[in-house]
């Protein structure tokens, strides 16, 4: 998984109006939540940035965003949950501080310990993208009234 900053400029000065940050292939399907249009700093042009507010989402992007964080919470817990669950029981042996035969119970202790630490950490991120998205969109629609 690579992660690139994409910088959006303004399309009338060229200033930089905001920049995203991006995982490969995970941002697909217009899900990145955000603004969906920034002022200029400068010149106050309206910028398209890609994004769109929860509210603003289809269902389909809504359950794109869903799926994506099943995604990164299954990766996550395998390849971290699992690497550091091996390491733990490998060590725990190897340091006396439990017999080999409770290697198995020690291993799985520790990758369901870890697995739900990544989840809650997930869950909460992507509540908190909702959360502050529905504040953007309350907010500006106190603006405008
Ligand atoms: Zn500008």
């Amino acid at each position: 998984m690579q992660t690139e900053i994409v910088i959006i400029s303004c399309p009338v000065c060229g200033a930089t109006v905001d920049h995203a940050v991006r995982h490969n292939g995970f941002q697909a399907g217009g899900t990145s939540i955000g603004p969906s249009v920034i002022a200029c700093p400068e010149c106050g042009t309206w910028v398209g940035t890609n994004q769109s507010e929860w509210v603003e989402k289809s269902f389909l992007q809504r359950a794109w965003f869903v799926l994506q964080r099943l995604v990164w919470l299954i990766i996550g817990s395998v390849v971290v949950g699992g690497g550091m669950a091996i390491v733990t029981g490998t060590v725990a042996v190897e340091s006396h501080w439990i017999d080999k035969s409770q290697q198995g119970t020690c291993v799985l202790t520790a990758f369901c310990a870890v697995s739900m630490l990544i989840s809650a950490i997930l869950v909460r991120n992507a509540r908190r993208e909702i959360r502050n998205s529905l504040e953007r969109t309350r907010q500006s629609a106190v603006d405008h009234a």
